[in-house]
């Protein structure tokens, strides 16, 4: 059998495979023959109207719901078409398109992080990756590295009174953080992280579920007897519930962001300390990726797309990146 495959990024990444349209991640509105979401970040996920002919795991689906985002799962998936775990938040997927012919990676993480396990790829032959740090400066410490420099952080703060947001996404991040750092207590969770953290908890990850909720529209006096945890969506010091944290309980902010790495980027975000705890794939596990894969033919998606593509070739990989509007140059033939 010839398959034939096209790929252009326009509006998410479109592959052309055997007269059927896949849509990957599409940003908006899709009508292909099938749409493919790697997982339940709201710009993944095509807008609130995403429906028909879905491919994406049931935990996506069910997290996707959560967040008002109602995904009708295809129940004919064509039996070529195989998901694979990325790694990156609870339910996400890579899709493989052929017997190992299309790698698409979605977001993915390689690194195993609290319960969940890292991206474990296989060979392919054409491999479509998410490159978010594709450069250089960011490879990130080991994630028993950050736990222990931030137990240490909350340890010295606990021990002269002082409480600390803990800060990271809600969907994803903040779950990591909520398992990691479970040992202390008093923790305290913000609502829209209760929100995941019960979704999570209703898919079977073990987060603890004792945590009183934090709601910034009401009173909560629980804050009052110092120091606490409170996990929250990430902010800066000028939004309102934590300027007020700031000034009423003398708060300091730690936000985990794998940009964090440049070190003006506690400064640009206005947090007091921040750390490289990452749901992305760092420059080395990019490049390890690349190798476990071994394809013929890359083509680097989103973030640092140009350096990484320059990277694989210098090291001899026939690559390039895909941005926005972009083709693939040639189609290809299988057989
Ligand atoms: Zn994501």
């Amino acid at each position: 059998m010839i398959s034939r495959i096209k790929i252009t990024a326009e509006n998410g990444i479109t592959i052309n495979y055997d007269n059927k349209r896949i849509d990957m991640d599409p940003t908006r509105k899709s009508n292909g023959d099938y749409k493919f979401i790697s997982h339940a970040h709201m710009d993944h996920m095509g807008g609130k109207n995403s429906s028909g002919n879905i491919i994406a795991s049931k935990e996506t689906a069910f997290l996707a719901a959560q967040r008002g985002v109602n995904l009708k799962l295809e129940s004919n998936i064509p039996k070529e078409f195989t998901l694979v775990n990325s790694g990156h938040i609870l339910g996400s997927r890579g899709i493989i398109l052929g017997d190992g012919k299309v790698f698409y990676t979605g977001d993915f993480a390689v690194k195993p992080r609290a319960f969940l396990e890292g991206c474990n790829p296989d060979e392919c032959e054409v491999l479509i990756i998410e490159s978010t740090f594709g450069k250089r400066d960011f490879i990130f410490p080991s994630i028993s590295d950050i736990q222990e420099k931030v137990n240490r952080l909350i340890s010295e703060l606990f021990s002269r009174g002082i409480p600390v947001i803990l800060m990271g996404y809600a969907l994803g991040k903040a779950q990591i953080l909520s398992h990691l750092f479970s040992s202390w207590d008093p923790i305290y969770v913000e609502k829209s992280v209760w929100e995941m953290n019960k979704a999570y908890i209703d898919l079977g990850v073990d987060i603890r579920k004792d945590f009183a909720v934090y709601d910034s529209t009401k009173q909560n006096e629980f804050l009052k007897k110092k120091p606490w945890i409170l996990i929250s969506p990430m902010q800066n010091r000028y939004n309102k519930f934590v300027a007020d944290l700031k000034k009423d309980f003398g708060a300091v902010t730690v936000a985990f962001s794998g940009w964090s790495i440049d070190p003006r980027y506690k400064y640009k975000m206005k947090v007091d300390h921040a750390f490289p705890l990452s749901d992305h794939s760092d420059f080395n596990e990019l490049v390890d990726m690349v190798k476990r894969c071994n394809p013929n033919k890359i083509y680097a998606v989103h973030g640092f797309e140009e350096e990484f593509a320059t990277h694989l070739r210098n090291i001899g990989f026939d690559a390039r990146p895909l941005g926005s509007g972009q083709s693939s140059i040639s189609e290809y033939f299988f057989d």
